[in-house]
């Protein structure tokens, strides 16, 4: 970290052994004016903020943070967020002395029912605080910054992405387009079939070498064009899904067993334990499959040569887990809410809609995606889908399947 610039006030906390009762007035009506404006500024934001220490102790809260979670202001320094929302301690996988483990950054949709029926998104952030008096007994326990944002309108609209009819129209008018370019692609790739028959009635030598190059990376581009237009239609055409009763671990073991190849190709392991029995949900198969494709060659993708995937499942009384972990290069701190942006990528010849469709088939299957990572260690996707009987009662209450199930 670059050595942070001192300021003015910095100066002053270093001399305050020489101030006398009048400066020492004034600086404590500055300290206290700071305090303020801070406060009105974090009060008036939307999103909830908190501070908490690693066992998850409230240190701070914004009172956006203090009326989603329904506690008092007098409850801060007391109140333990894990007591407050305890399913999101149940998906933090916390250490055994019940402390947050150093990761660097955690994303997760939880939903509460206290103070009223929500759905939550939570990041969860290391706070780099520098003590401004070293010595002066404050300790340097690791904190973190908590920031919640009320997604229970954006999750109970049947399309997340689509914010306007105005969007929405422009979504339609580039899937046309896009849609429309399959013919000539099919003409071209058919026309270059042909050309390739023709090119090997030639005589051998450096000419027909320098066609069959050409025709080679023309193949190669059409590919590569249909493959974006493919995963653009996939991202703005949500297909409804088509839901029967899935064993997790059978469709598990179908994608692995399409990807094993690629994964071993890269020099990666792959370390699958996977429960012998889990509970029954409902999925569409095909839409299934493709969110373990996605996030599996995301763990491909971050992961270098030698690496470990490894793949587990687990289940409790409403929910089957599967967890797709790897020791890559991690997601930076900063990137932690842009992951399922649509076109939010950090690679090469990444397109950053995997995980925006991800997102959305979890939600449309009324389950859940919680990431943690840590910056050059790796990263774990927790997927969560409700069992079948959950699901059937929350589609019986006449919940429509986007809402949260409550
Ligand atoms: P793409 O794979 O095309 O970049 P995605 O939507 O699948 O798009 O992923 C978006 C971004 O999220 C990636 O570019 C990468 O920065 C980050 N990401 C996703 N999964 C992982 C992972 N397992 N490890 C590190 N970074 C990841
Ligand atoms: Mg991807």
């Amino acid at each position: 970290m670059p050595p942070r610039k001192s300021s003015p006030l910095d100066n002053v906390l270093g001399r305050l052994d020489d101030l006398d009762q009048q400066n020492l007035a004034i600086l404590v009506q500055r300290l206290a004016r700071e305090r303020r404006l801070l406060e009105t500024v974090f009060n008036t934001i939307r999103e909830g903020i908190l501070v908490i220490g690693r066992e998850g102790v409230i240190d701070y809260a914004n009172s956006a943070a203090a009326e989603m979670l329904g506690f008092m202001q007098k409850e801060v320094g007391r109140a333990v967020l894990w007591k407050r929302v305890p399913e999101l301690a149940r998906t933090l996988h916390l250490a055994d002395d019940g402390g947050l483990r150093e990761l660097s950054g955690i994303s997760r949709e939880v939903e509460i029912s206290y103070p009223a029926a929500r759905v939550l998104h939570v990041y969860i952030v290391p706070l780099n605080i520098e003590d401004p008096m070293p010595g002066a007994g404050e300790g340097t326990e690791l904190r973190h910054a908590v920031i919640l944002s009320d997604i229970t309108e954006e999750k109970e609209s049947a399309r997340q992405i689509i914010e306007s009819e105005k969007v929405q129209s422009i979504i339609d008018l580039s899937a046309g387009v896009a849609h429309e370019l399959g013919n000539p692609l099919n003409s071209i790739t058919i026309h270059l079939q042909l050309a390739r028959r023709q090119m090997q009635r030639m005589e051998k030598g450096s000419r027909r070498d320098k066609v069959e190059r050409a025709l080679s990376v023309c193949a190669d581009e059409v590919t590569r064009l249909d493959g974006i237009i493919k995963h653009f239609l996939e991202a703005v055409r949500p297909v409804e899904p088509d839901f029967a009763d899935l064993d997790l671990i059978s469709v598990l073991d179908e994608s692995l067993e399409f990807l094993g190849q690629e994964l071993a190709d890269c020099g990666l392991t792959i370390d699958v334990e996977l429960d012998s029995v889990v509970p029954i949900v409902m999925g569409d198969r095909g839409q299934v499959k493709q969110v373990f494709y996605n996030i599996i060659k995301n763990a491909r993708d971050a992961t270098p040569t030698g690496g470990i995937i490894r793949i587990r499942t687990s289940s409790d009384d409403q929910f089957v887990y599967v967890q797709i972990g790897d020791n890559g290069q991690g997601i930076d701190q900063n990137d932690m809410p842009k992951i399922f942006r649509p076109y939010f990528t950090t690679k090469k010849g990444g397109n950053g809609l995997g995980m925006m469709v991800v997102q959305r088939i979890m939600r449309a299957h009324g389950g859940r995606i919680g990431i943690d990572s840590r910056k050059g260690k790796g990263t774990v996707v927790t997927l969560q889908f409700p069992q079948k009987q959950r699901r059937v009662r929350m589609l019986g209450a006449g919940v429509d399947a986007e809402a949260p199930a409550l």
